[in-house]
C-alpha cells in the first residue's frame, strides 16, 4: 500500500530511561528499569504535492521526542490498572499493588491513562498520542515500535 517512510530509534537514538513493573509477573512485578527505543513508520498512498512527502522526517521525529519526553527518568505507573491502587499524598505518590506498598516523590513519577506499563500499551499509547497531534490527511497506516531493549519489542499498528 503506497509509500511508507520510516524513523528508527535504535539508529536516531529515540527513546527514554524510565522503572516500571508489569503487576503479578514472576519476575518482572519488581521495580525495574529499560533504555526504551521508539520507532515509527507512517504510510501513506500519495505525497503531498509541493515537497513531495507523505510525512516530515523532521516533523515526526519533533512530535514522538516531544510525546516521549515526559517518560524519561521517571517511574512509570498505570492509571488505568484496576490492580494498581494509586494514592496521592500531596508532596509523593502512594502506590499500592498486589501486597507491596511504594511510596515516591511525585517530581520522580508519571502517572499514564493506560492498563498496563507493558511494552504493548506503551506502544498503543504513543501512536495515540501522535494521532493526535496531526492531520491524518494522506496517512494511511501508522505503526509504533516501542523496544525494551534492541531487538525485544512490540509493534502497535494503527489504520486510519
Ligand atoms: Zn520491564
Amino acid at each position: 500500500m503506497g509509500i511508507k517512510i520510516f524513523i528508527n530509534g535504535s539508529k536516531l537514538n529515540i527513546g527514554f530511561s524510565a522503572c516500571h513493573f508489569i503487576v503479578d509477573h514472576f519476575k518482572c512485578s519488581k521495580l525495574h528499569g529499560h533504555n526504551y527505543i521508539v520507532s515509527i513508520s507512517i504510510s501513506g498512498e500519495k505525497t503531498d504535492e509541493k515537497m513531495g512527502f507523505v510525512f516530515d522526517f523532521l516533523e515526526a521525529k519533533r512530535i514522538i521526542k516531544d510525546i516521549i519526553s515526559r517518560f524519561d527518568h521517571k517511574v512509570l505507573i498505570p492509571k488505568k490498572s484496576k490492580y494498581v491502587n494509586i494514592i496521592d499524598l500531596g508532596e509523593e505518590i502512594e502506590v499500592k499493588v498486589s501486597k507491596k506498598r511504594y511510596i515516591f516523590p511525585k517530581e520522580d513519577v508519571e502517572i499514564l491513562e493506560i492498563e498496563s506499563l507493558s511494552a504493548e500499551h506503551l506502544a498503543k499509547f504513543i501512536a495515540e498520542e501522535f494521532i493526535r497531534k496531526i492531520e491524518e490527511g494522506n496517512i494511511k497506516e501508522i505503526v509504533v515500535r516501542v523496544e525494551e531493549k534492541e531487538g525485544q519489542g512490540v509493534e502497535y499498528v494503527h489504520r486510519c
